[in-house]
């Protein structure tokens, strides 16, 4: 059973076409610059070298379009034809209080997706662009809808409920919603599989640290609180984006600049590891600066470490406790000595590891040492695999 996964930006897409029997990618690629002079793809076969076109893409469906002949192609494809294509999984970053889980794409999903676009203004519209391009060009064949936000939306009141007037949340839906919630559940489910225990039984903290970053806290399986929030500049320090800051500094911003605008690129743009160091949104040019004695890169290398401790410490007393510590995406598989520091200033709780193990990039492993009080793991994400096995499970569902 073949699926095709897509995710769309407002002027990107990225694919996966995924074997479901053994769970292969067979192709996967990336367009760029949708509705942009200079728009290209980059297209990877299994097995062979990425091959990468220029091609004018005025919009998704061409670019959707050009997708599914290149997947069919006799030398660059994987697909005889279209026929072997058994549904489109599509990732949508905002399903706001309506979506609680993936769900087969009817008229009326199109239409909550819709509404939800306030809470989501800049990823909800090009997600759906997609959505709307596979449909037109494939009808009939299912499409199932995975979103960023679905994972969380079992929290307590006590954690999506800002202190703002109850009006916000009833009127304004201001609330937390959190979100990477098919990679936060992804990597729990995981952790617990490799662990060889019920994911019932445990409670995790799962660690997300990319360019994005936000981390949760997994109560047996369960989402019981998340470092996102309304949006997605909440929590820690991010490549580009702030993390915390006191809602004063946001009302100090807006009165000096009077342009909402510029206050959102502020703390989206022009934050975080970049902002901070004036150096780079790259954690690993800024941990590079810091060691040649660059003072605001050891800042912004410092920010972000105590920001994780902060909130490994807080999810494990708000759960009473905490079995596992998960360390994913960029950061969290690949940042050996940044788990490191992590991880060492944290042995009060019971934190133990080995530093042989912890030097690994990118690969399931566990750092902590037997004795260590809690289990600490690298589980590498792979939200495209989570979104395929939601649409094959939706799609079956519904035959
Ligand atoms: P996105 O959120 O865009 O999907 P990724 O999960 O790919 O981002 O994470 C990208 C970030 O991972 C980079 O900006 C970089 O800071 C970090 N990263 C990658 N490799 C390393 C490394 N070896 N050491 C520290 N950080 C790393």
């Amino acid at each position: 059973m073949k699926i095709l996964v897509l995710n769309c930006g407002s002027s990107s897409l990225k694919y996966q076409l995924i074997e479901m029997d053994g769970e292969k990618v067979l192709a996967k690629g990336l367009v760029e610059r949708i509705g942009i002079e200079g728009s290209r793809i980059k297209h990877t076969k299994t097995g062979m070298d990425a091959v990468t076109r220029e091609v004018p893409f005025p919009n998704h469906s061409a670019a959707i379009k050009y997708v599914l002949d290149i997947l069919v192609d006799p030398e660059l494809g994987v697909l005889k034809n279209l026929d072997e294509l058994y549904a489109t999984g599509h990732r949508i970053v905002h399903g706001g209080e309506k979506f609680t889980k993936s769900v087969l794409v009817t008229p009326e999903v199109v239409k909550g997706i819709e509404e939800v676009i306030p809470l989501a203004p800049l990823h909800n519209p090009a997600n759906l662009q997609g959505l709307k391009a596979v449909m037109d060009v494939l009808p009939g064949k299912p499409n199932v809808v995975v979103f960023d936000t679905a994972f969380h939306q079992t929290m307590p009141p006590k954690a999506f409920i800002y202190g703002t007037p109850y009006d916000c949340y009833e009127k304004d839906r201001v609330r937390r919603y959190g979100f990477h919630g098919t990679s936060h559940g992804y990597v729990a489910h995981r952790a617990a599989e490799i662990l060889g225990k019920d994911i019932k039984d445990l409670k995790i903290i799962t660690c997300h640290l990319g360019n994005g970053s936000s981390i949760t806290a997994v109560d047996g399986g369960k989402s019981v609180d998340t470092s996102m929030g309304y949006g997605t500049a909440e929590g820690v320090l991010m490549g580009t984006r702030s993390g915390n800051i006191d809602p004063s500094v946001m009302i100090y911003l807006m009165e000096r600049y009077g342009d909402a605008q510029k206050v959102s690129d502020i703390v989206h743009k022009q934050a975080g590891l970049l902002g901070v160091s004036g150096i780079s949104s790259d954690l690993r040019d800024v941990e590079e600066a810091a060691a040649n004695g660059n003072e605001r890169a050891k800042i912004a290398q410092d920010i972000l470490i105590t920001g994780v401790k902060k909130y490994i410490g807080s999810f494990a007393a708000e759960m009473g406790g905490v079995d596992v510590v998960v360390f994913t995406a960029g950061i969290g598989e690949n940042g050996i000595g940044f788990r490191k520091e992590v991880c060492e200033q944290m042995e009060f709780m019971g934190i133990k590891i080995d530093p042989e193990k912890n030097n690994c990039r990118g690969k399931e492993v566990i750092f902590s040492t037997p004795d260590s009080k809690v289990t600490v793991m690298v589980v590498p994400t792979d939200e495209e695999m989570a979104i395929a096995r939601d649409t094959k499970r939706c799609a079956e569902e519904a035959k």
